[in-house]
């Protein structure tokens, strides 16, 4: 069936799901595909000709997203809203790759040759550093709200930037390492105004408000930008 799908488009992938009501596209921005979503038991001549239908659609939708930016050596991208040059030496009588992220470089000494590994290593030592920071903030957030928070945790989300659950415990994707900083403080202080207010009245905005840097430009810039983030790393 798959390989039929790609024969509509070669962004096109199936995804049966037991929870599905009806036909849907899902655009994953990270894997630069869409998802054809069809209920288990649809019939898969009338989901193709769904498909079809939207066959523009989908080529417009992966057409729009921003190119993958790598962590190669050379390349720019964006901490904690500073710009920030990777730069990979290359040292094979290194015993261990070292990272070092100074005011404007990211600093990769390393032995290993396969670019697929030293990216990998990057993304591993920006996971921790977006953990580091983001975990802090959200402590102090909730500090000045007399609560403490359960767990902070931070993962590679696909479809929310934060969560808060009902105990508490607070996720968020370390891609808002990306994010610029009022954006970043935006979606934490949005989940932290969460253990106050599990939901989104005048209140809780007042309060989201009172603990951010600049709600309204973080979240105006994750309305518009927020997609972006998925394009970095690979
Ligand atoms: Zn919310």
């Amino acid at each position: 069936m798959s390989d039929k799908l790609s024969h509509i488009s070669p962004h096109l992938r199936l995804q049966v799901s037991k929870r599905a009501r009806r036909m849907a596209l899902r655009l994953d921005t990270k894997e630069r595909v869409v998802y054809l979503v069809v209920p288990a038991k649809a019939d898969m001549t009338t989901a193709k000709n769904f498909a079809k239908e939207y066959k523009h659609w989908i080529q417009e939708k992966i057409d729009a997203l921003p190119e993958p930016v790598p962590f190669h050596d050379g390349v720019v991208i964006p901490l904690f809203g500073r710009n920030v040059e990777i730069r990979v030496n290359y040292d094979q009588t290194l015993k261990r790759t070292s990272i070092e992220l100074k005011p404007r470089i990211l600093l990769v000494n390393t032995n290993k040759k396969d670019q697929k590994e030293v990216s990998d290593r990057i993304m591993r030592f920006l996971k921790k550093e977006a953990t580091r920071v983001i975990r802090a903030l959200a402590v102090e957030k909730a500090a000045r709200l007399g609560k403490a928070i359960a767990n902070v945790s931070v993962r590679d989300t696909r479809s929310r930037w934060g969560s808060c659950a009902e105990d508490g415990n607070l996720s968020f994707s370390w891609r808002l390492i990306f994010a610029p900083w009022e954006a970043l403080d935006y979606v934490v202080a949005h989940e932290v105004a969460h253990l106050v207010h599990m939901n989104h009245g005048k209140a809780f905005w007042n309060l989201c408000a009172r603990i951010s840097t600049d709600y309204e430009t973080g979240r105006d810039w994750m309305r518009d930008h927020g997609h972006e983030l998925m394009s970095f790393g690979h």
